[in-house]
């Protein structure tokens, strides 16, 4: 089923657009079929849970932290990610900077965008977002690349559309301010039941679990 699920999703994205298997709960041997079906990118939400499967999986596909990163697992996840999607602070921006130089990485991140102005979720909130951007553009071994957004939670997939447009007009007016030092590349918005609405409003990354893997079971 995974393949086929794979198959489906990967034929369905436009050129340009990459898809990551946000790999929450699922076990390793889940996490190779899936790469085996064209699967490039494994998102993962926590370090621990990350650390297992890339231990047994390696550098076969790219790892992408989707998760809120903890300050205190700032030195594994540098070992395990490609790109940390979630920095929306100065703070773990740092922390990031400081495990990197210390294993001579470059790290790619996105910035979280906290895009509904949600008090408990995490990302930064979008009239915030440009200064944070500034404050990290100095910092050497962190990468700004694009931003990433999550959206409020609802059943219904047109409720996140104004949310995933005004995080693309957020990306493109920092593409406009041309800050040295960043990339604006990556817009990573879209679940299995947003990712259409999300393709439509710009996202060239999108994050899919369900849709791939079949319903978590958490039990
Ligand atoms: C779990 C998760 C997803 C994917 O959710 P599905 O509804 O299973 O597709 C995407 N992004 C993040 C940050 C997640 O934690």
């Amino acid at each position: 089923m995974i393949k086929e699920n794979i198959k489906k999703i990967l034929e369905e994205l436009p050129a340009g657009v990459q898809l990551v298997a946000a790999a929450k709960t699922r076990t390793v041997a889940e996490i190779v079929e899936a790469i085996q079906a064209g699967l490039t990118i494994i998102g993962h939400n926590y370090v621990q849970e990350a650390e297992r499967a890339f231990e047994a999986i390696g550098p076969k596909a790219k790892w992408h932290m989707i998760g809120h990163l903890q300050s205190n697992k700032a030195k594994k996840a540098v070992r395990i990610f490609d790109m940390i999607e979630t920095v929306d602070s100065l703070k773990l921006a740092k922390t990031i900077d400081k495990a990197c130089r210390n294993i001579n990485k470059s790290m790619p991140v996105l910035i979280e965008i906290n895009s509904g102005e949600e008090s408990q979720k995490a990302g930064v909130i979008p009239s915030d977002a440009v200064s944070l951007i500034k404050e990290i553009s100095g910092l050497e071994n962190v990468r700004i690349t694009g931003l990433m957004t999550m959206g409020p939670f609802s059943g219904d997939p047109e409720d996140a559309r104004p949310y995933f447009k005004k995080t693309r007009e957020l990306f493109k007016d920092i593409e406009q301010t041309n800050l040295s030092g960043i990339e604006m590349r990556y817009l990573s918005m879209g679940m299995s039941n947003s990712y259409r609405i999300a393709l439509e409003e710009g996202a060239n990354l999108v994050r899919i679990g369900t849709r791939i893997f079949g319903e978590r079971d958490y039990s």
